[in-house]
């Protein structure tokens, strides 16, 4: 599979038409979920993060959580990829992969000496496990730059080799902090449809983002975090649908304030505890 490749060019990622292919289709379903979380809690010091967390993710699709600042989803998303123990409740995993979640960080970070291919191949190395290069900067579009130092990537690219090394061994979940966050319309396009592409080829995909626009064109389910636990699940349609609204922006606007005013709210599709 060959994806766009990212030039330094404004505007050359992405196109429309492998856009379209990471859109909302319904997520295979049958058997049992690769993710579930169940009744999770967290807290902080007396400060409770999570409470009653509880949801699960198919194979191969595309799951997006949104919820306001301090909602818990960077929490979430650290208990989900095993880097927080939490404080109760349970998270398994359906995998017998050595590398079960692959994670990308909101802020990644790498030596910034290091060529984009000489990055991959040293987690690949850190993995314990050989790494197709190439076929990594294919999937992500910086097959054109894996001469590049590392320190001299946009911020978009540096999101992208920190989707490519989140996919190293072949993880069958992604846990995505913010992909796309500050970066300009064409990069989150270009991510969106990468994304997309890593779920249709079998992979599962839970993220976290501000960019309604994204999760639109990305989400098989989006889950609305409040006060650290699951108001409404539902897909991007589903959402729209059962607050009446015209916009995914405005349903999830209308979502979290009626979490607010009366506790959980219930929106049929989803299945996930409210
Ligand atoms: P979100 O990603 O939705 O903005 P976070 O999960 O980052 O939310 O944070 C939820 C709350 O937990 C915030 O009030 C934050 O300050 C607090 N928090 C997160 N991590 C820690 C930590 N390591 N120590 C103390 N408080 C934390």
């Amino acid at each position: 599979m060959t994806g766009d490749s990212v030039s330094d060019r404004p505007g050359a990622t992405g196109s429309g038409t492998e856009a379209e292919t990471a859109t909302n289709a319904p997520a295979e379903s049958g058997g049992d979920p690769l993710l579930t979380v169940e009744d999770v809690s967290q807290s902080f010091g007396d400060v409770e993060v999570l409470d009653g967390l509880s949801f699960d993710v198919e194979r191969g699709s595309v799951v997006c959580v949104v919820g306001s600042n301090g909602s818990g989803k960077t929490t979430a998303l650290r208990v989900v990829a095993g880097l927080l123990a939490p404080d109760g409740g349970e998270v398994r995993i359906a995998s017998d992969s050595e590398r079960p979640v692959g994670y990308l960080p909101q802020t990644p970070a790498f030596h910034p000496q290091f060529t984009v291919a000489e990055t991959l191949t040293f987690y690949g190395r850190l993995a314990g496990t050989g790494v197709d290069v190439d076929a990594k900067l294919s999937t992500v579009g910086l097959q054109s730059v894996p001469d590049r130092r590392a320190g001299a990537l946009s911020g978009g690219m540096t999101r992208l080799l920190g989707i490519a090394q989140a996919t190293i061994g072949d993880p069958p979940l992604l846990v995505l902090d913010e992909p796309s966050s500050g970066l300009d319309p064409a990069m989150v396009e270009h991510i969106s449809s990468v994304i997309g592409r890593i779920a249709d080829d079998g992979s599962a995909v839970l993220l976290a983002t501000h960019n309604i626009g994204a999760v639109y064109q990305m989400a098989d389910r989006v889950l609305v975090l409040d006060d650290g636990h699951v108001v409404a699940a539902g897909s991007p349609d589903d959402l729209i649908d059962e607050t009446g609204t015209e916009t995914l922006d405005a349903a999830l606007a209308d979502l979290i304030e009626r979490s607010g005013a009366g506790g959980a709210v219930s929106v049929a599709s989803g299945g996930d505890e409210a």
